[in-house]
């Protein structure tokens, strides 16, 4: 196993070799997972995020699995940017009720400079609080990722999605070069990056494995890799959508692990459907963060005291960092 995690670290994934894991026996697998997992991490730890939209509704992009797509009768009304002093508040409660990174995320295609000085003042203002501070503004230009990093941004979250054979079937307005062009500017930029995908849109499980493959062949892979099982919200065009296969869903996350060691996996949109059983197994095969609070954006997560007796029955606690190995 050791030579397994050396070589995870070192190398470039090939297809081939990514997709033949996948394939394991799931004993196997889980076992490969937590055996990496505890090389880079201490196995009974968890970071937590909150997330707040702070404008949401009527984005121009038309990914289908979204509610906030102007394309979509979803019922999600079209707001404004929020209040500096609104936002600076619900971070100070996501403080108290133990987050370590507070994310932010605006429902639009690329972020207008005219909004650069709200969002920077945004970054300046949670950062004082002593909280990472991650933002999901759509595309960006190498100017606008200088600016935010100037600010105190930590991390930038922009999600491939899927993969790029599977990406035109899912969002039409924007191309998978051009999601790779933002990530680009935001590491140049120096800030770390979020970057993840969404299991149970239809795609195969190759596709998810080529998903896999593009992030951990990044010239650094992603920092946090959010995994997020699709939420079939009514009035998108994936409302109907084929339950995933559970076990494909966890053999993603176990995929994500051993691929990218030293990630934090995060088990993101979805938890509220899933089972507290389903949960664990996700946190067996190496998922370490979760998204904590009521809401998700627009959707809905579990409520705090359903995590907190989750992580207790497991003997997980929760903590700002649970690397033990960089
Ligand atoms: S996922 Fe983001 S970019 Fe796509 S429609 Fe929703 S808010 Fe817009």
């Amino acid at each position: 196993m050791q030579n397994k995690v050396r070589n995870a670290m070192e190398k470039r994934w090939a297809f081939e070799e990514a997709e033949a894991l996948f394939a394991l026996p799931f004993n196997q697998l889980i076992y490969d997972a937590q055996t990496v997992h505890r090389q880079y991490f201490s196995p009974n730890v968890i970071q937590i995020s909150t997330l707040l939209s702070i404008k949401t509704g009527g984005c121009t992009e038309d990914c289908k699995y979204c509610p906030q797509s102007m394309h979509y009768n979803t019922g999600v009304e079209k707001g404004h940017l929020l209040k500096v002093s609104d936002v600076v508040e619900e971070a100070k409660e996501a403080k108290k009720k133990g987050a370590s990174r507070f994310c932010m995320g605006a429902a639009w295609r690329s972020l207008r400079d005219k909004e650069m000085p709200a969002i920077c003042e945004m970054i300046r203002e949670v950062k004082k609080l002593e909280l990472e501070v991650c933002m999901t503004l759509g595309l960006l230009k190498e100017e606008q990722a200088l600016q935010l990093k100037e600010a105190g941004l930590d991390f930038y979250n922009h999600n491939i999605d899927t993969s790029e054979e599977f990406y035109d079937k899912i969002i039409t307005t924007r191309d998978f070069q051009s999601r790779l062009n933002t990530i680009e500017c935001v590491r140049k930029a120096g800030i770390k990056i979020c970057c993840g995908g969404i299991i149970g849109m239809g795609e195969s499980n190759d596709d998810r494995v080529k998903m896999l493959v593009v992030l951990a062949n990044f010239d650094q892979p992603p920092e946090s890799v959010p995994i997020n099982k699709l939420i079939r919200i009514p009035g998108t065009p994936l409302e109907n959508q084929k339950e995933v296969d559970p076990f494909d869903f966890v053999r993603t996350i176990a995929l994500a692990r051993i691929m990218m060691p030293k990630s934090y996996v995060r088990l993101s949109a979805g938890r509220e459907q899933m089972s507290d059983e389903m949960q664990a197994l996700c946190f067996l095969a190496g998922a370490n963060s979760i998204f904590y609070g009521e809401k998700l954006l627009t959707s809905e997560n579990p409520t705090m005291q359903r995590d907190d007796a989750l992580l207790q029955r497991l003997g997980l606690r929760s903590a700002a960092s649970s690397v033990i190995h960089n």
